[in-house]
């Protein structure tokens, strides 16, 4: 299966993808944590990268789909977390998922209230420290994915593969119901 985790950042992507694809035995690729490993390493990739998102900024197309094509070779089952993140990602993942024979299955919508979004990365910032969950940076990242990453849903929405679930609740209720939005069964 190929599947794709959408959601504002607080969402719950990166726990619930990383439970999904061990229980369906696919891979997880997230571009942030890929980013973040680069980043300190300190690579070439890390460098360019650094700064957009130490502001909540994306990084630049190139650069993300790059890296992620190199990440898809040989791959048939995966979940996707955080990628695509605009139009011109998109077209770029169908393109390869086309030329391979392998459409993608579902696209995946987490939806949270804002306050509840706030609260969550709030308490991330405490517990992992990561360096882009200062309230500026936090703030810029919103509405980024308004902006820039909203018109994607819409853009898998016209080929009928968008499923919305509730991302309230706990990590279990949440992840019944991600797990019947990609099974197309009915939560019980
Ligand atoms: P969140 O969903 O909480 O914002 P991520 O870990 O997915 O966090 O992403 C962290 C940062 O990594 C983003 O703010 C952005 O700078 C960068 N990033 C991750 N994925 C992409 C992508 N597909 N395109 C551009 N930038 C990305």
């Amino acid at each position: 299966m190929r599947i794709v985790l959408f959601g504002p950042p607080g969402a719950g992507k990166g726990t619930q993808g990383l439970r999904l694809a061990g229980k369906l035995r696919i891979v997880h690729l997230a571009t942030g944590d890929m980013l973040r490993a680069e980043v300190a390493a300190a690579s070439d990739l890390g460098r360019k990268a650094r700064d957009y998102m130490d502001r909540g900024d994306l990084v630049p197309d190139d650069v993300i789909i790059g890296m992620i094509k190199s990440r898809l070779k040989d791959v048939d089952g995966m979940v996707l977390d955080g990628f695509p993140r605009t139009l011109a990602q998109a077209e770029a993942l169908d393109a390869v998922l086309d030329d391979a024979g392998l459409p993608l299955d579902r696209a995946v919508l987490f939806r949270v209230a804002q306050e509840e979004l706030v609260k969550r990365l709030v308490s991330r910032a405490v517990e992992q420290g990561r360096s882009d969950d200062t309230p500026e940076t936090v703030s810029r990242r919103m509405d980024v994915y308004r902006e820039q990453t909203a018109p994607v849903i819409d853009y898998y929405r016209s080929s009928g593969r968008v499923v919305e679930i509730d991302g309230t609740g706990s990590p279990d209720e949440v992840f019944d119901r991600l797990e019947s939005a990609v099974t197309g069964q009915v939560a019980s």
